[in-house]
């Protein structure tokens, strides 16, 4: 129970960081309420995205690891392949650890949501932060449907895209965004597949990853080169048909892109733009508002570690204002001691990993030749992957000031 000070939060954001953020809050005896922006859970918004074994930890302390492995299917391992029915290496996870679950955002979402509200969690739909005054004694939030909610604190999980952050630090960086289209979406066809592993194709155009579902269905995603970057907004003008025939040009001769391509629906393809990483955030809080998940450290989807990263920043907040005093200066300080460098090495992993997807015919053939060395060196499963997906967070143990 607290024996800090805070006792009530406004959580802005319902995504992913925001009903772990309140389960976490109320767990530490503090009350949050969520609100979200969109006037309702996301169905249909998003694609695949993966949770590490460390995300499924962080959740088990909100009690949302058994509804999470109830959803997805697990991924044991990655196959890299060359688009030409070829190998270039395989990845296996950390031993010891369970396998990463790969899910479908909307669906991570709803069952977040599902066991918020099970625990009490208040969400409000079609709540727009606008603004926010600080009181000596209380915040204050602001919406755009004119109301307004006070409390204690105030948490921004309100995304790449944060308005909190920019409330925290007008002069905060924007979003960085690689010039790497990103595109996913389900195809009706199972191509051959182990049914827990995933696959990464470097194809000749462009970078292809898929899995294959218990469904008999193939959950993939494209990432292709283009000459500049092209926010969602943009990309999402240019009708579906259109991107999909681009797509099916693009990767026309890499195995399996080709089928799964072929087997996909204009009306089942999603259009994301640029794929967009944050830059790092000098100030994560200021006086009564502080940031967790992609508002804070937006690592490139690349990373594999954006839900996982935004999960575990939320319990480890919960816990500084469960004993901390605060705010200012004493919990959001410790939180921020606990969790920067973890998250920024994450980003910083994830943007290389991007430079990989780019690497052209020439590049290809190296990492081909060069990958046995690679998985035995940097990209061994214990030197790499050990660090991120061992992590655990003990919630009973004090936060020091
Ligand atoms: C629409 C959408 C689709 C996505 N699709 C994918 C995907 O396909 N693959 C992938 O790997 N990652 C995807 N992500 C990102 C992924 O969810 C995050 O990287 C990660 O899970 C961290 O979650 P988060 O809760 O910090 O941020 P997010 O999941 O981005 O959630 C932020 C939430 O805050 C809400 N919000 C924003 N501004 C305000 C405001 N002013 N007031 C109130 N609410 C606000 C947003 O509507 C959103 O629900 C997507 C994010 C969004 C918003």
């Amino acid at each position: 129970m607290s024996t800090g000070t805070t006792r009530t939060a406004l959580v802005i954001g319902g995504g992913i960081a925001g009903p772990v953020t309140a389960m976490a809050l109320r767990k530490a005896g503090i009350e949050a309420t969520v609100y979200e922006a969109y006037p309702g859970t996301a169905d249909g918004v998003g694609v695949t995205l993966t949770l590490a074994p460390n995300g499924l930890d962080a959740l088990r302390i909100v009690g949302a690891d058994e509804a999470v492995s109830g959803i997805g299917q697990p991924l044991v391992r990655s196959e890299m392949l060359d688009g030409r029915g070829g190998r270039i290496g395989e990845l296996a996870g950390p031993a010891g650890l369970p396998p990463s679950r790969g899910l479908w955002r909307d669906e991570l979402c709803r069952v977040l949501h599902e066991t918020a509200a099970a625990q009490g969690v208040d969400v409000r739909y079609g709540k727009r932060l606008v603004g926010a005054e600080e009181h000596p004694d209380r915040i204050v939030a602001r919406f755009a449907d004119g109301t307004a909610a006070e409390a204690d604190v105030l948490v921004g999980a309100d995304g790449i895209r944060s308005t909190v952050r920019g409330l925290i630090d007008p002069d905060a960086p924007e979003p960085l965004a690689a010039r790497l289209l990103n595109f996913g979406g389900a195809a009706d066809i199972a191509v051959p597949a182990r049914p827990d592993s995933s696959y990464f194709v470097f194809g000749r155009r462009g970078f292809f990853g898929y899995w294959v579902q218990p469904d008999g269905r193939t959950a993939w995603f494209a990432n292709l080169p283009h000459d500049r970057p092209v926010p969602a907004a943009e990309a999402r003008a240019v009708p579906a048909s259109e991107w999909l025939a681009r797509l099916r040009e693009a990767y026309a001769r890499d195995e399996p892109a080709r089928d799964v391509l072929a087997r996909t629906d204009a009306g089942a393809l999603v259009v994301l733009g640029s794929l967009e990483s944050m830059p790092k955030v000098p100030t994560w809080h200021r006086g009564r508002m502080v940031l967790v998940g992609d508002a804070a450290h937006a690592p490139s989807s690349s990373s594999g570690q954006g839900a996982s990263q935004a999960v575990e920043s939320a319990v480890q907040l919960a816990r500084c204002l469960r004993d901390l005093p605060g705010p200012p200066p004493g919990a959001f300080a410790a939180y921020e001691r606990l969790r920067r460098a973890r998250a920024e090495k994450i980003i910083d992993r994830g943007n290389r990993t991007n430079g990989s997807k780019t690497v052209g015919p020439v590049g290809r053939t190296m990492m081909k030749l060069m990958m046995p060395v690679m998985t035995r060196t940097f990209l061994s499963p214990e030197r790499t992957l050990g660090p991120e997906q061992r992590y655990t967070i003990d919630w009973d143990a004090p936060v020091a000031a």
